[in-house]
C-alpha cells in the first residue's frame, strides 16, 4: 500500500512539538508491515538537515495561487536514511524559511504546499493509496481533490484526517478563496464553511473518508468539547475513531541515548539515573539529594503552563524547599516573565527558556517526577518518554493523560489528579514526595514505568487497518 503522510513538520527534519514526532516516527514502523511504503512529504525549510543531507529534484512546476504563480520544486532525500522516503517541498519566497509557524501570511503557506503536493502527486505515474492528512494545515486536501478539476486523477484517492491538536483550525475569511485551486463550478462551498469562515479541520472532517484523534480519551472528549465543531464531529461519528500515538523507541532509549551522560537500562535505572541526576543538578546549581521534579513543554493554556509559577511556588513553600524543579520551555510572556522571577528568588527552582532537544532527553533521564497539568492534551508524548527514562509522570488526568496514566492507587505507576489547578497539582506533588521516601515502592514504580510498552508497533497497525478498511 503506497501512503504519503502530509505534514507540516517532522522529526528530525523540523520539529516544534508532538506531530514531529509522530511523523517521524509512524511511517518507519509502517514500513516494517508486509506491503507497505510510507513515505513523508513536508515543505522545505531553511533547517541543517537539509544542508546536511543529500537531495534530488524529483519534480518542478508552477502553481497558481490567486494573481501570484509559484515555482514549486519537490525535492527527495537520496539515502532514505529515516527508515522511509522523504520528500520536500519547495516553493521559495513562501515555504523556505526558517521555522513552519509563525509567519502572518501562514493561510497562503499552507493552501501553497497543499495545493503543490496534488499538483505533483497528479503529475505521477503511480496513484497513491492514500493521502495521511495530519492536522488542519494539510486538511483542505480531501476537499481539493474532490472539487478542484486539475486534481481529477487523483479522485478516488483515499483520505485520512489526523486530527493532532483540535484547538487549532485554521479559519480564515472567505477572501481566501481567491488563493484556492480552481474549483468546479458546482460544488457545494458551504463544505469549507464552519460559523463564517473557511475553516480547514472542519473541512476535513467533512470531506475525508475517516478521521481519527490520537487517543482514545481525546476522540470522547471532541464530541463535548471541540472549539465549536462538536456538533460536525457526532454528525460524522461513523468515520471517527481514536488510535493513540507511539513513541520511537530507538530515538528514545536511555540504553543508547547520546545525550545522556550514562546511558542505563530497567536493570540499573537508580544508579543511571542516579548519574544523570548528579551531572544536571550540578550544572544547573541544584541539589541531587533532593527529589527532582520536571516540567517541559509549551508555555499555552493547553498543558497548564500558566499554573506553573504557582505550582513551583507553592510546593516549594508548603514542603519548606524539600524538592527541585527544572523547567524547559517557552512561550507566553507572563509565564516566562513570572517563572524568571522565581528563578531568581528560589535556588531548588531551575529555568531554562528556550528550544533544547537535548536538554529533554537530559530532564527525562535525570527527574524523579514529570509534572504536566494539561487542560487538554490530545496524546502528549512526554508522560510516555519520561516513563520510558524511569521517571513516575504526575498528570491531570485528561485526554491521552488518561489512556496512559494510571495512578498507583488503582495498580498504575504514576499520579493522576483531577483538575487544572495549582492546588490540585500541589497535592499531586506532595503525594509524590511521599512516594519518593517509600524507597521500595519508589523503585518499583521506576522500573515498572520502564517495562511500558509504548512503541509505535501496535499503533502502526492500527492505522494499517484503518487504511484498508
Ligand atoms: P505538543 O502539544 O507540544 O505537540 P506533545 O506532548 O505531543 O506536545 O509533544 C511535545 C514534544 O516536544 C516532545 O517531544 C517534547 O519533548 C518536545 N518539547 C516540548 N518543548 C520542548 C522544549 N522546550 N525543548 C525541547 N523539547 C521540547
Amino acid at each position: 500500500m503506497n501512503v504519503y503522510h502530509l505534514s507540516m513538520e517532522c522529526f528530525p527534519v523540523a520539529k516544534v512539538g508532538g506531530l514531529a514526532d509522530v511523523v517521524g516516527a509512524l511511517p518507519k514502523y509502517q514500513n516494517k508491515i508486509e506491503g507497505m511504503d510510507a513515505k513523508v512529504v513536508m515543505p522545505w525549510y531553511n533547517k541543517p538537515f537539509v544542508h546536511d543531507h543529500d537531495f534530488e529534484t524529483v519534480f518542478h512546476g508552477y502553481i497558481h495561487q490567486g494573481p501570484n504563480m509559484l515555482r514549486v520544486h519537490v525535492m527527495k532525500e537520496r539515502g532514505s536514511v529515516l527508515g522511509f522516503d522523504l520528500f520536500l517541498v519547495q516553493i521559495p519566497g513562501l515555504l523556505d524559511r526558517d521555522n513552519p509557524y509563525g509567519y502572518h501570511d501562514e493561510s497562503y503557506q499552507f493552501l501553497a504546499f497543499q495545493h503543490a503536493v496534488l499538483h505533483w502527486l497528479t503529475a505521477m505515474k503511480i496513484r497513491p493509496d492514500v493521502l495521511h492528512c495530519h492536522d488542519y494545515h494539510t486538511g483542505l486536501i480531501p476537499f481539493m481533490i474532490e472539487n478542484c478539476p486539475e486534481f481529477g486523477v487523483l479522485k478516488g484517492v483515499k483520505t485520512i484526517g489526523t486530527i493532532h491538536n483540535g484547538e487549532y483550525q485554521g479559519q480564515m475569511k472567505w477572501e481566501m478563496l481567491e488563493f484556492f485551486p480552481w474549483i468546479n463550478g458546482n460544488t457545494d462551498l458551504r463544505v469549507l464553511d464552519w460559523s463564517g469562515y473557511i475553516n480547514p479541520l472542519a473541512t476535513m472532517i467533512k470531506c475525508c473518508d475517516a478521521f481519527n484523534a490520537v487517543s482514545g480519551g481525546y476522540m470522547e472528549e471532541l464530541y463535548h468539547s471541540f472549539k465549536g465543531l462538536e456538533q460536525l464531529v457526532r454528525q460524522e461519528h461513523q468515520k471517527a475513531s481514536g488510535i493513540i500515538n507511539g513513541i520511537d523507541t530507538e530515538v528514545w532509549d536511555p540504553k543508547t541515548d547520546d545525550y545522556l551522560d550514562y546511558n542505563f537500562g530497567a536493570e540499573n535505572a537508580q544508579h543511571g539515573k542516579w548519574i544523570n541526576k548528579k551531572e544536571l543538578c550540578e550544572e544547573y546549581g541544584l541539589n541531587p539529594d533532593l527529589p527532582l521534579f520536571g516540567f517541559i513543554g509549551r508555555f499555552a493554556g493547553e498543558k497548564g503552563a500558566d499554573l506553573l509559577p504557582d505550582i513551583v511556588w507553592q510546593s516549594i513553600q508548603q514542603t519548606y524547599g524539600a524538592l527541585n524543579i527544572i523547567i524547559l520551555g517557552s512561550g507566553e510572556r507572563h509565564t516566562e516573565e513570572k517563572l524568571s522571577e522565581l528563578s531568581w528568588h528560589y535556588s531548588n527552582f531551575a529555568l531554562d527558556l528556550g528550544y533544547k532537544e537535548y536538554l529533554s532527553h537530559k530532564i527525562y533521564a535525570s527527574a524523579d517526577f514529570l509534572i504536566m497539568p494539561s487542560r487538554v492534551e490530545p496524546c502528549g508524548l512526554n508522560q510516555m518518554y519520561a516513563m520510558r527514562y524511569g521517571t513516575v509522570p504526575i498528570v491531570r488526568y485528561t485526554g491521552g493523560l488518561r489512556d496512559t496514566v494510571q495512578d498507583i492507587s488503582s495498580g498504575g505507576a504514576g499520579i493522576n489528579f483531577g483538575e487544572a489547578t495549582a492546588a490540585d497539582a500541589v497535592h499531586a506533588v506532595k503525594r509524590a514526595l511521599h512516594i519518593y521516601h517509600e524507597k521500595d515502592l519508589m523503585e518499583r514504580l521506576v522500573k515498572t514505568n520502564m517495562e511500558f510498552d509504548f512503541s509505535w508497533d501496535k499503533s502502526a497497525g492500527n492505522y494499517v487497518n484503518l487504511y484498508s478498511k
